[in-house]
């Protein structure tokens, strides 16, 4: 399909940015391709959805959302592969997340052919966009959030939904200092940790920076009722290798369900690794690292996908974690999950979407 046969009304921007971009040199999230993809919710029915340049939007001040938080978002990635191609990776799992995060809060579910068509129409569009240097790719940012303007707490009867993508450079990867929090947490079970609901990331600000201030650079978050159980790694979930067992706390409803996180664990067993979901004490990860048994530990995540853990504070002692290089299990799933991603692995369990150019 070439770009005169988009199906999706489409307005196209007078002039692209893309020649004031430095590619070798891309900040996180700061720079957005010419288009965003837009659609609005009312009347109990998605309306016609179009693509626009990029560019600020006129809200309501009494815009509900913005007063009582009913939004989401999701994060995803699309690289080229060798052939110039667009690879999608796990498009439809994200969409999964962001309907059951939609459920959690009382919004619209969104159709897969909207997204899809959406998404595929944007990076159509936009594809140049899409960086080929190594470790480079577009990241895309759904995003949807209550409309009404009104102030009454309920939920909104109107909605936007939204895709805006930036380009972004290879993950700095430097190895991080966590540190066990004793006191906070991120979310209960029976709360709304498994959706990417905004409120979750603000109400995570506080703790993150009394760690930064203390000289950590992220948290482990614990359970919310004993602070013994391990739960997840900032905005990562979180894995250990314990005696040459690939470990991760098991989902719940106070856990954000990583598409990373599935594809970590997907790819370790299919390298012949044992894996094991299930509780994790915070107890269990410091007597490991006592004992010598504590051989990896890493955050799961789109941005990073594999974010190495090279200390653990906890209850007044840091904890120091072997050498990267070593790290067997992580850097060989990260090897191969790059390799699928891109289009230079066999992808056996149907992961990579290619967008028709
Ligand atoms: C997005 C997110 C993750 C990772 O999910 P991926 O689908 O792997 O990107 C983990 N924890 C939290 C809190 C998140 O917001």
């Amino acid at each position: 399909m070439s770009v005169d046969t988009l199906t999706i009304p489409t307005q196209r921007a007078e002039t692209s940015r893309i020649s004031e971009v430095d590619f070798n040199n891309l900040q996180f999230g700061k720079t957005f391709s010419d288009h965003m993809f837009m659609v609005d919710y009312k009347d109990g029915a998605w309306q016609e959805p179009q693509v626009v340049p990029y560019g600020n939007m006129s809200l309501s001040p009494a815009t509900s959302s913005l007063h009582y938080g009913q939004a989401l978002f999701e994060g995803m990635k699309a690289y080229k592969d060798k052939n110039g191609d667009i690879l999608l990776f796990r498009p439809l799992a994200n969409l999964q997340r962001l309907n059951k995060s939609a459920e959690r809060l009382c919004m619209p579910e969104l159709p897969e052919d909207l997204f899809m068509q959406g998404l595929e129409q944007l990076l159509k569009l936009d594809k140049d966009w899409v960086p080929t240097q190594e470790g480079s790719s577009l990241y895309i940012r759904p995003v949807m959030f209550a409309t009404d303007d009104y102030i009454g707490v309920r939920a909104s009867l109107t909605y936007r939904f939204l895709i805006i993508t930036c380009p972004v450079g290879k993950y700095y990867d430097k190895p991080v200092k966590v540190a066990v929090e004793p006191h906070y947490v991120r979310s209960a079970e029976g709360g709304a940790g498994y959706a990417k609901a905004a409120g979750n990331y603000a109400a995570a600000l506080l703790p993150s920076r009394k760690m930064q201030e203390k000289g950590y650079d992220q948290l482990i978050w614990t359970d919310a009722k004993e602070h013994k159980y391990v739960e997840e790694s900032g905005t990562m979930n979180v894995m250990f290798v314990i005696d040459d067992v690939l470990v991760t706390p098991s989902l719940s409803t106070s856990i954000l369900h990583g598409v990373t996180r599935d594809s970590v664990l997907q790819v370790a067993k299919d390298l012949g690794y044992k894996v094991e979901e299930r509780k994790v004490a915070v107890d269990e990860v410091i007597e490991a690292q006592k004992a010598g048994k504590l051989k990896e530990a890493f955050g799961t995540g789109t941005a990073a996908i594999i974010s190495q853990i090279a200390l653990i504070h906890h209850d007044g002692t840091d904890y120091e974690l072997p050498a990267v290089e070593g790290r067997e299990i992580s850097n060989r799933v990260a090897e191969e999950l790059n390799k699928i991603r891109t289009g230079q692995a066999p992808d056996t369990h149907n992961w990579v979407h290619k967008v028709s150019l």
